[in-house]
């Protein structure tokens, strides 16, 4: 397996790790948007936020809360995102799933506001209710 994160979650190649257990690592970014940038990556090798099972969802998002809350408690950083690149239009170069988890102070210049559309009148509805019947719950 070349993927980056197996060998990271398999400890074949080093790296600054937060925290760990069977079902989740997470780590130090190599190169961090900012000081005490994480990623959290389930041991398995999934792809991508599309193929990670409930159980696995549960795990990632519940430890990126709690690196998130430590940044926040040990940087006295005044927030933090969570943000989950899946695909490669949506800036995945890995492609193991992970979340990021960026601490993040007013001001700080880590990442551009994101930009906003608008929509025609009905619109949304219209997209809302298409995109309710695609749900598989
Ligand atoms: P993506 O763009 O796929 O959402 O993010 C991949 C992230 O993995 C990048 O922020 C990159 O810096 C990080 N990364 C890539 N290779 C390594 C590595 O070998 N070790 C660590 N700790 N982070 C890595
Ligand atoms: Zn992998």
């Amino acid at each position: 397996m070349s993927c980056i994160f197996c060998k990271i979650a398999n400890g074949d190649i080093p790296a600054d790790i937060i925290t760990s257990d069977e079902q989740v690592i997470a780590f130090l970014d190599i190169n961090p948007s900012a000081k005490g940038h994480a990623l959290v990556v389930p041991v398995t090798h999934v792809e991508d936020l599309t193929a990670l099972d409930d159980t696995l969802v549960s795990a990632v998002f519940s430890t990126a809360r709690e690196v998130g809350k430590a940044l926040m408690d040990t940087l006295g950083c005044e927030g933090f995102n969570v943000i989950m690149n899946n695909g490669s239009a949506a800036g995945q170069v890995v492609f193991h799933a992970h979340t990021h988890v960026i601490p993040r102070n007013h001001d700080d210049g880590v990442m551009p506001k994101m930009a906003r559309a608008q929509y025609a009148d009905g619109e949304s509805a219209k997209l809302a209710t298409t995109l309710a019947g695609h749900l598989s719950k």
